[in-house]
């Protein structure tokens, strides 16, 4: 009896499929490499809240590994390391490769743009001595979420006279915060009669930013007025700049450990900077020279849908591989998106035992069980998706297991249960071989996130592993 049953188990072992939990698979020291690698990771959640600001470490960090801005008249050798900074808000790095980029280049493409709460053009306004900032929220998200949350504000001015000013308040120890205010339940009893999508509505996201009046004189708004005040002598600023600005309050909470083992990271903007920052520092890590050219592409606007030219819905990025064609020689950009192959670096909706009706269980990604490989996002019936062909996600898997990266499948929720996109169908479309692969989120798009540290770890090793195929 005892004997059949371990021939069963061996039967299975060999023909079943079985996920484990990461700290099953990799060694102690690993777990610690891993964890250690986390530390930076929090400490760049904390300090860059905005494409912009991603942007612009990537290119501080670029430029310290020997990265130069990229220059489509020049002549590029093997191990030169360029990127290209788009309008400051999207970046794309290039190691260049021992082989032609006749041959294709491997491209991991992450978004650096979270949900968030931008200022609307004319934000300021009084109303009963209280001033207050109109916003027009960005990305998907449940507006009830965002109220009673400390908010901090960062972003640039454009000035009259054409010069920028930047901002970024509500960050440092000391510094003042925002927040958008919310109903009492003693009185909130219409309020919760509302339709869910409803209980705080988009005219309802105001932020708080002050109360006191400009001295005692008489008049109308001299607590806008003091707040005018304040901005001009800190800013220079006058009203009409708000205009040509761009704002955005955020979450000013900064990444933490989360759990009594430490295992998990709560923080603000995991998506899809759980899966920029590996993707940037494993283009920034490769030892030695890769065979296939190296790309990270940093972009902005995935939240919104990829439009607008810092999106991955724009030429931007086809253009650059374009221009590394032309600089080694006489190929064609067609010619080299065409052997080219992408992992689209975005998050996965993690299995949350709390709401565990929404995922399929076969198929749903966990945390701490490794980078999730998703074949297809989409809506309804794989609607506006790119579904990896299978061969791709073959090779990619290969890559993965040949050299100990743990990963997962994983498909974002329940058929009909809802659903969502990626790049990966914008970079499909450029006649590239792409496939998703990213790190599961718990709380996706909520002020507060959370990643388990393993899985950050293992995001980072793909990508490596990967440019290093
Ligand atoms: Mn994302
Ligand atoms: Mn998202």
């Amino acid at each position: 009896m005892s004997e059949e049953i371990s021939k069963a188990e061996l039967l299975k072992e060999e023909l079943f499929m079985e996920q484990k939990h990461a700290a099953a698979i990799i060694d102690e020291k690993e777990t610690e490499e891993a964890f250690d690698f986390c530390e930076g990771y929090k400490d760049f959640l904390t300090e860059c809240k905005t494409e912009r600001e991603v942007a612009a470490f990537a290119v501080r960090e670029a430029e310290k590994k020997g990265f130069v801005p990229f220059d489509n008249t020049k002549k590029y050798s093997t191990g030169d390391k360029v990127y290209y900074l788009n309008r400051g808000k999207a970046v794309i790095l290039a190691v260049i490769g021992k082989k032609s980029v006749k041959e294709g280049v491997n491209i991991a493409a992450a978004h650096i743009d979270s949900p968030r709460l931008d200022l609307k053009p004319n934000p300021l306004y009084e109303d009963n001595e209280i001033a207050l900032f109109k916003t027009h929220y960005y990305g998907g998200i449940k507006k009830y979420q965002w109220v009673t949350v400390p908010l901090s504000l960062h972003g640039v001015v454009v000035k009259k006279d054409g010069t920028t000013v930047s901002v970024n308040i509500g960050e440092k120890e000391g510094e003042p915060q925002f927040v958008i205010t919310d109903l009492l339940p003693h009185l909130g009893a219409s309020q919760m009669e509302r339709k869910p999508s409803e209980i705080i509505k988009g005219e309802e996201l105001n932020i708080l930013v002050g109360s006191m009046p400009f001295k005692s004189d008489k008049g109308s708004e001299l607590v806008k007025l003091n707040i005018m005040k304040i901005l001009n002598e800190k800013y220079g600023i006058v009203e009409r700049d708000f205009l040509t600005a761009e704002l955005e309050a955020v979450p000013a909470a900064k990444a933490v450990d989360i759990g009594f083992d430490r295992s998990m990271i709560g923080g603000y903007g995991h998506d899809d900077r759980v899966c920029a920052y590996p993707a940037l520092q494993a283009i920034l890590e490769l030892d030695g020279v890769p065979e296939r050219t190296a790309v990270t592409v940093l972009t902005d606007k995935e939240e919104t849908g990829s439009d607008g030219n810092t999106g991955l819905n724009s030429d931007y990025l086809r253009y650059f591989i374009a221009d590394l064609g032309r600089c080694e020689g006489d190929i064609m950009g067609r010619d080299v998106l065409s052997k080219s192959k992408c992992l689209s670096a975005d998050v996965n909706a993690a299995f949350d035992p709390t709401f565990a009706h929404v995922l399929d269980k076969m198929n749903a990604s966990y945390i701490n069980k490794g980078i999730v490989v998703t074949k297809y996002t989409g809506a309804r019936g794989k609607s506006g998706t790119s579904d990896a062909n299978a061969e791709f996600v073959g090779e990619v898997a290969r890559i993965f297991d040949s050299n100990g990266v743990v990963w997962q499948l994983g498909e974002l929720g329940k058929v009909d249960e809802g659903g969502g996109g990626t790049v990966a169908k914008y970079v499909a479309n450029m006649n590239v071989e792409v496939v998703d692969v990213g790190v599961p989120v718990l709380s996706m798009h909520a002020p507060f996130e959370v990643v388990a540290k393993l899985d950050v770890y293992m995001a980072k090793k793909a990508f490596l592993k990967f440019f290093e195929a």
